[in-house]
């Protein structure tokens, strides 16, 4: 493979990247692309200059972060390109001149694998597909992207609210799901989580639906992806969607009342009963 470009918001992310891209050919010409987001625009209107780079110099592969705004850029200018684009790839190889990968349909309960033999292909990559490559970028060509202002006219972007939790980082993860009927329960799973020296996670519902934590504490195909050593999952009934984003935790308990719960087919150890009897008894324990 002749060159791999590297498209991300971030040298972090493009760290992760360059693993990817090395998985794939260690000789490859790695270029990263860091491109700034536009004051007035989106990062997406950096297609026109990618599609332009891509079509004079000719790269074998683009991965870019599997952002909202990467998957954006990705698909946009793999449309420009006519080329196969590969969302949330995983396992890339290349044998010959056939490019192939895993990604994951029916909501991460399923791996699809795929082979191409296009001449330009592109992948979208998430933030803990890898581990970031050692070395950063330190090794790759820093690339530029021009900025054609598109049809759309950023008027103002406001600020989120500063994250309270850091889950990416969390060694240890305690999870609450709609086992838990009141928000005020909630501080019995926040004992747990003090005494275990963890953070404290839930299922959508319990951030999208009831508010009771922010939307950035849920884990799931759609929320947070993690890899903590540890991930307690109370009254959580463990379907596919939540299940994806801790499938790769180092240890996974379940608490939950109902002992045929998805939940508990996907952890280590599984304590079947009422949270409000097995927490107090769990904390106890762990304080001991
Ligand atoms: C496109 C799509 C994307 C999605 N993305 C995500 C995602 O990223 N993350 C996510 O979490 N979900 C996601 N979902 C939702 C997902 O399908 C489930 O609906 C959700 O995860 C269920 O949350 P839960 O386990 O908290 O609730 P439930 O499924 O209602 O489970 C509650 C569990 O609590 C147990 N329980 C009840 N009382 C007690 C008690 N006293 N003690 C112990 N256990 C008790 C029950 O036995 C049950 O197992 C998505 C859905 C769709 C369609």
């Amino acid at each position: 493979m002749s060159a791999i470009w590297i498209v991300a918001e971030n040298p972090d992310w493009a760290a992760v990247m360059v693993s990817a891209a090395k998985s794939v050919s260690a000789d490859a010409l790695l270029t990263v692309f860091i491109p700034p987001l536009p004051a007035d625009g989106l990062w997406e209107d950096y297609a026109p200059s990618l599609v332009a780079k891509a079509k004079a110099e000719k790269p074998s592969l683009i991965l870019v972060g599997t952002s909202k705004r990467g998957r954006d850029l990705a698909a946009r200018s793999a449309a420009l390109l006519d080329a196969p684009c590969f969302s949330d790839a995983k396992n890339l190889a290349l044998s010959g001149n056939t490019f192939s990968c895993d990604t994951n349909v029916y909501g991460g309960s399923a791996v699809r694998s795929d082979s191409t033999t296009e001449p330009l292909v592109l992948a979208t990559i998430g933030p803990k597909a890898f581990e970031p490559d050692p070395a950063g970028i330190s090794g790759a060509t820093a690339g530029t992207l021009d900025y054609t202002p598109g049809k759309v006219k950023v008027t103002g972007r406001k600020p989120r609210p500063p994250q309270t939790v850091n889950l990416g980082e969390a060694t240890k993860v305690v999870s609450v799901g709609r086992g838990f009927s009141e928000e005020k329960d909630l501080a019995a799973a926040r004992e747990l989580a003090a005494a275990l020296g963890a953070e404290v996670s839930c299922s959508r519902p319990i951030a999208e639906f009831f508010k009771w934590l922010p939307e950035e504490c849920y884990v799931g195909i759609s929320g947070q992806i993690i890899k903590p050593q540890l991930y307690v999952a109370v009254g959580i009934s463990g379907q596919a969607q939540h299940t994806f984003g801790v499938r790769d935790a180092k240890v996974i308990v379940s608490i939950n009342k109902d002992a045929e719960c998805l939940m508990h087919q996907n952890a280590d150890y599984c304590i079947t009963g009422e949270w409000q009897a097995v927490i107090p008894a769990l904390v106890k324990a762990v304080k001991a």
